[in-house]
């Protein structure tokens, strides 16, 4: 590409862009001329590819064109969303002074610009750019000693969007789980860091665009100092006890804010202290394989929080999504959530009209943040006036419920101590139609301000002499098709045919009219008294858009002082949004209310998948509710799951997890009845086979993940293992599954389920105590296998290998074939002395049997069936799926 250099032989003008393009190298410099943004050199190059625009040249420079393309300055959101999307940063570099006071200073002057406003993906604010459902987090990360061997994180979330500001502090183990609970956009992150050999390949894996930090300002006396100066405070005594890592990130991001939004200062929230512990701890694997808030596709469609997101306002689905992504691990915080819902589950009336008067409030936190960065309009206005109105009704209507729980009441009380009188004087203020930016005026209801009035009035009037006058020209020049018009270039004109255009050119007519265009057809003049009525249309346009945008500023001003109490209003808004939004779920899907205290239970009755059910639904087909008890005293039970493909094993070892996510978060849950023990930590891995889609060394991958399980996993932890050790060879797989499970047992302590193909595995509740064997029930049907999705104990009699098959479309001849085989072998097998347990291995035991038994097929028939498949014609999963087919028949 090309660069630009400094050069004394350029352009004034592009001697100020090389300037500001020097100062703000990583970011794409959106250049301000008149109506569009400008690109130049390999900015222009970047962005014409990315968004496909039209790559033009403009000048030269130093002998070389100019590269350049341009975006229209109203269309710039969409194109700023498409080059943030796609990992970009741009700089917004504005004209900061009027071009008139340039010409001023001299003829070759240029007009001052300055960046006003670095984009990058944790800043945005505008509504185009953002997910009206979800946070747009800024996630700054300090680290300090802890001991000689450990590191303690200081992590702070910042969404200048909404003016969430939130603190927490993670040891090095749990990092990755803390920055996945927050989704962030982008991560600012210290080289030192970023660099470290411990988290190598960590940040490439997380979906935020990674932004380095050198050392600068990110020691905890400096990063103090900024925050209490961002918030005007002596100490930081009355927002919460922070430890000097989480200081040093708030301090840090706080920066990061600064430089990134130059002259405008976000309304932010005094930071809040996340209690340390106070989050379930679930890792990025676990998330995304639980598929909580996408799917494993990536798709919001599809995840557990689409299914149960059942809130009507833009900042509840985002509080559900943070309650989602954070479920507690305190028994009593839960309590009172789930106290909240109740409420509402049992007053219907009392939720369909709070529910009602929600569904009219609009995104409160978005609008207000806008307009405390001077980024807002009109429209935003009305947004707050709307908010605060719905905020008032909802706080009378909890006002006459009786018996408020904690949540609810203290939601109320912040509502009904709302001053809303701005939002009546908003209500007076705003015309009906609003248009979107402030500086096209109009926004003004007449009747509110006298002088504005009178200025509308002169244009008015005005206006009507325009046409008088076009009467009396029409006339006095007996053209009755003569016009007055109006355009940019020459203000207003009179338009005649052509014709009558040679004879307004001469006497007595010459001197009224002066010629200025001549088009096909028509001519067009001007007259002086069109001139004189022009300037002052313009200047009374002029002088009411200047009253417009002064109250604009005011009422503004007076909202901002209000800011606090008002962000106070839209969470306690979102709170109410999403407890009715629970309620509301939990009557239409029956879902229970689950006991959740601090022992070690684990009993659910009558449980379901809520994605799954929902999915059936839809198909007209019923979900079989299955019970779940991993119960223990002081340590958890484990359940080792075995049972045909397709049965409903994943399934079931899902939807135990989902529903502790759901528990602990504060929802009911989808069951008749559920009793559980808080867990500290939540663990998912799904076996390689099903991992294939991310195209890496799967077995190193599941590895490395049940490593970390059986490290980090506590007696309070739940564990859920699916299919580990399928990625390897039969031998290594069983062994390490077997291993894996006797730690569990041993070391962990933990409540576990565990969903296998290994059937050697079920022999372990011989030897374990806390382990149980269950099995997904199958029948046979006509010779069909059917089924049941019901969790039955003991373990699969038979793997109804052969009838997945002929489901799956394997050729009736093989089928058949192996059939014959099969109950060849299973006679054999019943004849044969019990074999140890490696000995029994399949596969390699029939391949072992070097001597044929008396009994036994012919190898011969085994190798038709092998013969019958076409490993070029099948997917992995599906060849690794026929590998045990093939051993079924043994
Ligand atoms: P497995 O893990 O044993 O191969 P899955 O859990 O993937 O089986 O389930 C396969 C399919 O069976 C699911 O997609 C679903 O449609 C159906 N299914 C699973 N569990 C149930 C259930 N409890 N009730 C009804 N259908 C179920």
């Amino acid at each position: 590409g090309s660069k630009p250099a400094p050069d004394s032989r350029v352009t004034p003008m592009m001697a100020q862009y090389v300037e500001i393009k020097a100062a703000n190298p990583d970011s794409l410099l959106f250049y301000r001329m008149g109506d569009f943004y400008e690109l130049f050199f390999e900015d222009a190059e970047i962005a014409s590819q990315a968004l496909g625009i039209v790559l033009t040249k403009r000048g030269k420079h130093q002998g070389q064109d100019i590269p350049m393309c341009g975006v229209p300055v109203e269309r710039a959101d969409d194109y700023l969303q498409r080059l943030i999307g796609l990992g970009h940063r741009v700089a917004v570099c504005e004209q900061t002074e009027d071009p008139a006071e340039a010409k001023k200073r001299g003829a070759k002057s240029v007009v001052r610009r300055d960046v006003v406003r670095l984009v990058t993906p944790g800043t945005i604010t505008e509504e185009r750019l953002l997910e009206p459902g979800r946070a747009n987090y800024l996630l700054a990360i300090a680290r300090r000693r802890a001991s000689e061997t450990q590191w303690c994180y200081g992590l702070a979330a910042v969404d200048i969007s909404t003016g969430h500001f939130v603190l927490s502090e993670t040891d090095g183990a749990g990092l990755p789980a803390e920055i996945a609970r927050f989704e962030p956009r982008e991560i600012l992150v210290p080289d030192v860091i970023h660099d470290d050999p411990e988290l190598r390949g960590f940040w490439q894996e997380t979906r935020a665009s990674i932004t380095p930090l050198s050392r600068d300002g990110l020691d905890p006396a400096s990063a103090e100092r900024r925050l209490k100066g961002y918030f005007g405070v002596a100490t930081l005594d009355a927002f919460g006890a922070f430890s000097p890592a989480e200081i040093t990130a708030a301090g840090s991001a706080l920066f990061y804010i600064e430089k990134t939004q130059i002259d405008s200062r976000p309304a932010l929230n005094p930071p809040s202290r996340d209690t340390a512990g106070a989050a379930l701890a679930i890792d990025a694997a676990t998330r995304a394989n639980l598929e909580l808030t996408r799917t494993l596709a990536g798709e919001r469609a599809g995840s557990l929080l689409a299914t149960i997101d059942c809130t009507v306002t833009p900042g509840g689905a985002r509080l559900l999504a943070e309650r989602l992504a954070g479920p507690l691990t305190h028994p009593g915080m839960i309590r009172d959530r789930q106290d909240a819902v109740t409420a509402l589950v049992e007053n219907g009336d009392l939720r369909d009209r709070l529910r009602r008067i929600l569904k009219r409030s609009p995104d409160l936190a978005r609008a207000l943040s806008r307009l405390s960065l001077g980024r807002g309009g009109p429209r935003d206005l009305a947004c707050v006036r709307d908010g605060l109105f719905a905020a008032r009704e909802l706080g009378l209507e909890l006002a006459i419920a009786p018996n408020l729980p904690k949540e609810l009441f203290e939601a109320a009380q912040l509502l009904q101590g709302l001053r809303t009188d701005v939002a009546d004087r908003l209500s007076a203020a705003l015309s009906d139609e609003l248009p979107l930016m402030k500086r096209d005026g109009g926004f003004i209801r007449a009747g509110f301000d006298g002088g504005l009035d009178e200025l509308r009035e002169l244009q008015q009037d005005s206006r009507r002499f325009i046409a008088a006058l076009q009467a009396r020209y029409a006339t006095e020049t007996g053209c009755r098709t003569l016009r007055v018009k109006h355009n940019h270039m020459i203000g207003y004109f009179v338009e005649v045919p052509q014709n009558v255009g040679e004879d307004l050119l001469k006497e007595p007519w010459k001197d009224t009219f002066v010629h200025r265009q001549t088009m096909a057809g028509a001519m067009r003049f001007s007259t002086m008294e069109l001139g004189e009525l022009e300037s002052k249309i313009a200047s009374a346009a002029d002088r009411a858009l200047k009253i417009e945008l002064a109250l604009f500023d005011e009422m503004v001003e007076a909202l901002l002082g209000l800011a606090g109490d008002v962000a106070a209003a839209a969470e306690a808004i979102a709170v109410i949004d999403v407890t009715a939004a629970l309620a509301d779920l939990a009557m239409r899907l029956d879902w229970t209310r689950p006991l959740v205290d601090t022992s070690l239970a684990f009993a659910i009755r009558g449980g379901r998948h809520p994605v799954v059910e929902a999915a059936l639904k839809r198909e007209g087909a019923a979900f079989i509710a299955n019970d779940s008890d991993l119960s223990g005293k002081d340590s958890g039970h484990i359940l080792l799951i075995t049972g045909p493909n397709m049965g409903g094993k994943s399934t079931y070892l899902r939807q135990n997890a989902l529903i502790v996510v759901l528990a602990q978060m504060g929802s009911y849950v989808p069951a008749k009845e559920a009793h559980i023990g808080i867990v500290d930590r939540l663990f998912s891995r799904v076996g390689a086979a099903d991992d294939l889609a991310r195209g890496r060394s799967t077995f190193m991958v599941e590895m490395v993940e049940t490593a970390a399980i059986l490290n980090q996993a506590t007696s309070r932890s739940l564990v859920i293992l699916d299919e580990i050790g399928r990625g390897t060879a039969t031998f290594d797989g069983l062994s390490i599954a077997w291993a894996a499970i006797e730690h569990l047992h041993e070391a962990n302590r933990c409540r576990a389920l565990f969903a296998t193909h290994f059937h050697e595995l079920t022999a372990l509740s011989d030897r374990m105590t806390r382990i149980s064997n269950a099995t997904l029930k199958v029948t046979e049907w006509h010779g069909e296998v059917v089924f049941l999705h019901e969790v039955v104990p003991g373990a699969a009699d038979r793997s109804y290998g052969l009838q997945v098959a002929r489901l799956a479309g394997l050729p009736a001849a093989v089928v058949e074939r192996a059939k014959t085989i099969l109950s060849e072998l299973e006679r054999s097998d019943r004849e044969a002395p019990k074999r140890a347990l490696v000995d029994d291995l399949p596969l390699f035991a029939v391949s072992a049997r070097s001597e044929p038994a008396p009994a036994a097929p012919k190898p011969d028939g085994l190798r038709e069936a092998l013969d019958a498949l076409d490993p070029d014609a099948m997917t992995p999963r599906e060849a690794l799926d026929a590998l045990y087919r093939l051993k079924a028949q043994r």
